[in-house]
């Protein structure tokens, strides 16, 4: 790391052909869509059907839209099978104005 404070962006990328999750080998990479890290393919799927995926679609969505905020990191990721906290959700639905329901 230099001694630049670097972006989210920047530190994405220094891919060097491991998954930065699982740490498997892979030729294909995708940033995460909960954090900054660059992940393979299985661990990308993971996320795909993670219940809270939805959610942090719209918050980045809303990040770009509402708050023109290109360097928005994710709200972390919880693991495959941990939640983001209610507490995050609540601040991150005040913050970008939104209702989000679709809880179960
Ligand atoms: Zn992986």
């Amino acid at each position: 790391m230099s001694e630049n404070e670097s972006t989210p962006w920047q530190q994405a990328e220094a891919w060097e052909g491991k998954c930065q999750r699982c740490g498997e080998e892979s030729v294909w990479h995708t940033m995460s869509w909960f954090n900054t890290e660059l992940i393979c393919d299985p661990c990308d799927k993971a996320e795909w059907v993670h219940p809270d995926f939805a959610f942090v679609k719209q918050v980045d969505f809303l990040y770009l839209t509402k708050k023109r905020e290109y360097n928005y990191p994710g709200p972390g990721w919880p693991g495959v099978d941990g939640r983001l906290s209610e507490e995050l959700k609540t601040a991150l639905q005040e913050e970008l104005e939104f209702e989000w329901g679709e809880e179960e």
